[in-house]
Order: C-alpha cells, then sequence, then structure tokens
C-alpha cells in the first residue's frame, strides 16, 4: 500500500493521524493518507507566516520569483504521466484527461512565471505641490487555500501561481478525497528550489483541518473553491480573522442549442459538457436547454453518442467515463436521478447504477419538459443532463437564468446579432458561443451569485493576491505648519 505524506516547513511528514483512501475504479483501498489536525494547520500556517516575513523568501526578487515558477513550471511537465496516474488511481478520473490536464497546468505556472516581476505599483499625481505619493503593491499576507477532490493539480495551480507571482505564501489544504496528485506535487515544489515554508501542502477533513485552516488567526486571504454549503463555513470562519475571501462554487450551467446551429458540433460539445470528467466538473453544461422544434433531433444525436461511451477503468486510455469519485458521489447522484423521476421526468438514457464494483454512474439523459424536476435546480457533480424545451429566444433566456448559480454557459447558434443578444443576457461569468469547456491561464475564469465571487486566471488573479500600501513623502525641507490644519 503506497503512503503519502504531507509537507510542512520544507519537511515530508507522516502525521500522528492516518486514513486510508479508496480506488473508486474498485471500492478498495490503495493508499494511506496524512490527516493534519488543528496542531498541524498551526505549525503550517506559522510556518507560512515566518517564510512570508522573515525567511529567504522576504528578500527572493519578484524575477527570482518567476525563475522558481519557470521550474516548477517544467518539473509539473516532466512528471506529468506520473502525477496524471496518481490523480487517475485516486479520484477515478480518466487518465485520458488527468495526463491532457495537467500537461496543461505547467502553462498555468509559466504564465504566472512570466508575470511576477510584471507586477507593479503606482505613482500618484497627488494634489499637493511638495508630496509624492506612490502605491506599493505588496503581498496580501499567509494565504490559505482548499480545494475539493476533483481537479486537484489544477484547481491548485489557478491559486498557487498567482499566489507566488505575488510574493505570497500558502498552506494548501487538499481535499481528503483524492490528495494523492497533490501530496505529490509538494516534492516537485520542494526540488524546485522555493524555501522552507513557502508552500505547505497538507489534507485532512474539512471540519477539523479545514476549518482549523480557514480561521486561523495569521490567515490574510481564503482562496476557495468547493460547494456553496461548505463555501457559507468559511465565510463564517472568516469572521474569525476578517480574511479576505474567493470563492469559486458550483454551478447548474445552461447549455443552449438553437434550431439554426450546427447540432453534431453542438451534440459533441454537449458530450463533452456533461459526460467528460464524469460530470465532476463545475462548470458541466447539465441543463440543455433546445429550441422545439430541434428536441426529437438532438436528444437522438446525443442518445446516439452517450450510449456509444466507453465506460471502464479510468487507467485505460480508451475509457471515456470511469467511476465517480467516491461512493458518498454515487449514492448522490443515484438518489437524485431518482427524485427527479418520481417528480415525472423522463429517462431518455441510463439512469440505473451498474452491479460490480467500483462508483460508476453510465451516462444519463432526462427529459424535463414541463416537470418540476429538482434535477434542474440541483447540482449533480455527476454525469446526468437534464433537458427543456423553448420555442422563443426570450424564453430561452428566462429559462437560462432561472438559477441561482451563474458559474458557466453555452450558446450555439449561427445567428450572429442573436448570439450578442444572449452574451449580455445571460447572467453567468463564462459564456461560451459555440463552443464549451475551453480554458486558458489568460483568461479570468468565475462566477455570479451562488457560484462564488473573484477570478482565477488572468493578470487580474495575480492583483487579488496583493495588497496596496500608500507612501506619503513629503518633498519641502521647510518645517511643518500649523500642526492642527490637516494638509
Ligand atoms: P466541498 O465544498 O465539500 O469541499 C471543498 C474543500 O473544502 C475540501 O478540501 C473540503 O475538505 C474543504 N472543507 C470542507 N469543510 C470545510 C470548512 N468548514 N472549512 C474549510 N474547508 C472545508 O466540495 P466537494 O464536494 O469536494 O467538491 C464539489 C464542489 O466543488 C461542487 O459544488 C463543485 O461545483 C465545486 N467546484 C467548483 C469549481 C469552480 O472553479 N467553480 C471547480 C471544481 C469544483
Amino acid at each position: 500500500m503506497q503512503r503519502f505524506q504531507y509537507y510542512i516547513d520544507g519537511e515530508f511528514l507522516d502525521g500522528e493521524a492516518r486514513y486510508p483512501s479508496v480506488d473508486p475504479a474498485t471500492g478498495l483501498i490503495w493508499a494511506e493518507m496524512p490527516e493534519a489536525r488543528e496542531s498541524d494547520v498551526d505549525r503550517a500556517v506559522n510556518a507560512a507566516e515566518t517564510a512570508l516575513y522573515d525567511g529567504p523568501w522576504a528578500k527572493t526578487t519578484a524575477t527570482q520569483r518567476g525563475k522558481l515558477l519557470y521550474k516548477l513550471a517544467d518539473l509539473v511537465a516532466a512528471n506529468a504521466q506520473k502525477l496524471a496516474e496518481l490523480e487517475t488511481r485516486d479520484t477515478g478520473k480518466i487518465i485520458r484527461e488527468t495526463s491532457a490536464q495537467i500537461a496543461y497546468v505547467a502553462d498555468y505556472y509559466r504564465y504566472y512565471a512570466g508575470l511576477a516581476d510584471k507586477i507593479e505599483g503606482s505613482y500618484l499625481p497627488i494634489d499637493k505641490p511638495d508630496m509624492d505619493v506612490w502605491l506599493r503593491r505588496e503581498p496580501i499576507g499567509v494565504v490559505a487555500m482548499m480545494v475539493p477532490w476533483n481537479s486537484q493539480l489544477f484547481l491548485s495551480a489557478v491559486k498557487i501561481g498567482p499566489a507566488l507571482a505575488a510574493g505570497c505564501t500558502m498552506v494548501v489544504k487538499a481535499s481528503e478525497d483524492g490528495p494523492a496528485p497533490l501530496l505529490e506535487f509538494a516534492r516537485l515544489v520542494h526540488e524546485a528550489g522555493f524555501p522552507a515554508g513557502v508552500v505547505n501542502i497538507i489534507t485532512g477533513f474539512g471540519s477539523s483541518c479545514g476549518a482549523a485552516l480557514g480561521r486561523h488567526p495569521k490567515v490574510a486571504h481564503i482562496a476557495f473553491t468547493g460547494g456553496p454549503e461548505t463555501a457559507r463555513h468559511v465565510v463564517r470562519n472568516s469572521a474569525e480573522n476578517l480574511a479576505s475571501t474567493s470563492l469559486e462554487l458550483g454551478g447548474k450551467s445552461p447549455f443552449i442549442v438553437f434550431a439554426d446551429a450546427d447540432l453534431e458540433s453542438a451534440a459533441n460539445a454537449q458530450v463533452a459538457g456533461i459526460f467528460a470528467a464524469t460530470g465532476q466538473s463545475c462548470v458541466a453544461g447539465s441543463r440543455l436547454i433546445v429550441e422545439r422544434s430541434v428536441k426529437d433531433a438532438f436528444l437522438s444525436i446525443l442518445k446516439r453518442k452517450a450510449e456509444a461511451i466507453r465506460i471502464g477503468s479510468p487507467l485505460e486510455m480508451a475509457t471515456e467515463v470511469g467511476p465517480l469519485a467516491t461512493k458518498r458521489q454515487q449514492d448522490h447522484v443515484a438518489a437524485l436521478v431518482e427524485k427527479s423521476v418520481r417528480s415525472g421526468a423522463r429517462l431518455v438514457t441510463g439512469g440505473q447504477r451498474p452491479d460490480g464494483e467500483g462508483y460508476y454512474f453510465p451516462p444519463t439523459i432526462l427529459d424535463c419538459d414541463a416537470v418540476a424536476s429538482p434535477s434542474l435546480a440541483e447540482e449533480f457533480f455527476g454525469p446526468v443532463l437534464s433537458v427543456v424545451s423553448f420555442d422563443t429566444e426570450a424564453e430561452a433566456l428566462k429559462l437560462a437564468n432561472d438559477t441561482r448559480y451563474g458559474l458557466a454557459s453555452g450558446v450555439f447558434t449561427q445567428n450572429l446579432t442573436r448570439a450578442h443578444r444572449l452574451m449580455k443576457g445571460i447572467r453567468a461569468g463564462v459564456v461560451w458561443v459555440n463552443t464549451y469547456r475551453a480554458v486558458s491561464p489568460i483568461a479570468p475564469f468565475g462566477g455570479f451569485g451562488l457560484s462564488g465571487q473573484g477570478r482565477e486566471g488572468g493578470l487580474a488573479a495575480a492583483l487579488d493576491y496583493t495588497r496596496t500600501k500608500t507612501i506619503w513623502l513629503r518633498t519641502s525641507d521647510d518645517p511643518i505648519p500649523d500642526p492642527f490644519v490637516m494638509r
């Protein structure tokens, strides 16, 4: 059985407590993880604070920070296959996807490596003749990062990259489910040569380790990705340390198909949008909103594609849908499908969990036309698509915005002016037109409403890990006049 360690203050440690990690493809324990408790969290945050203000990191120039990040990027690229296999083993995410995604994670680190020495302060044209005033941009402080089980290397890269570029130090809490790739990534951080305490990587349970990290008095900012309910706990806890928060949460993203769209291409995008990553994707296009005149045609293409998907071992390159990450997740998906069918939704395909080992669930399509199905409102985080139809553009937009989430959306049409109207009208942080699930380190990403606040990716994300300091310098040699008049 493999044993993993956590990484605190430049050291790899077993931790006092350990817990088993289950391979979702078999349901069997395959590894042992270190469980960080409150005292470990305290140690990690203290190490991060010492590194921030007193260690060599405090004297590392922005250009040197960039060079370290480039080195880290190269190490991620060189170890992508190993990391991918670990992620696949520990989370069930298919190897086809993890290997491509982790190779791309290296580009996120490269993007922020290049940004490190481009984060500039400014000089203010102040309204007083004998003053020079600047804004310095400084690291925001010790950052607490929490990520969910899906895509841990990717979801941490969009936090660690900009935070390091900005000069912060951090404690990263891997999800208790599937932490292996992130714990292994710590070895690359070490090898890249970041000073001890700059990046600490731990794992543990949310209510103990996560909560202790989020409310730690020395944490200045919390970068959280996960569900909205957990985000509420995080925000409540941040009332203790008054840390700022950025929240990347769930979604119930609309995928709108107009009759004039290229249906074959839209169907491929819809398959990518809902069945890739076995649906365990925050941007899953989980609500298909299709023009009534092409609904049957589109559903028959989708059904054919869904039923042709190769379900199997996530470690096989040919597999297209693997298991869900946990038994809990499989139970949740099965229960919500059942509840939706009871409410009147019609199963177009899938819907039954298969017999046998592992936490599998087949690609599933629910026709929810004229039904108040819970599947239209609640996030599955699984391979389940809910379908409704519309007659007019206004109706399509109303359905798209009929959610408290607002993470992503897709619009498929050949009509340019309509595409523009929808881009403006949809209330979501990302609108993809005639494409879906495209991401880049250059493009900001984040949600509206219950999908969160703050943006990851792009230049602004690095600025979010800074705080400004205003410097006033009096340039006159004359004595300060009347002390009772504010100048
Ligand atoms: P979760 O909210 O249960 O857990 C996320 C992380 O928070 C885990 O590391 C967990 O241990 C930790 N945590 C739990 N309780 C905590 C607490 N009280 N204080 C601090 N940390 C705590 O999420 P999950 O079930 O692991 O992941 C699925 C959710 O993540 C879905 O809603 C999905 O949409 C969302 N997600 C969002 C994005 C995005 O970028 N918007 C990306 C991926 C996943």
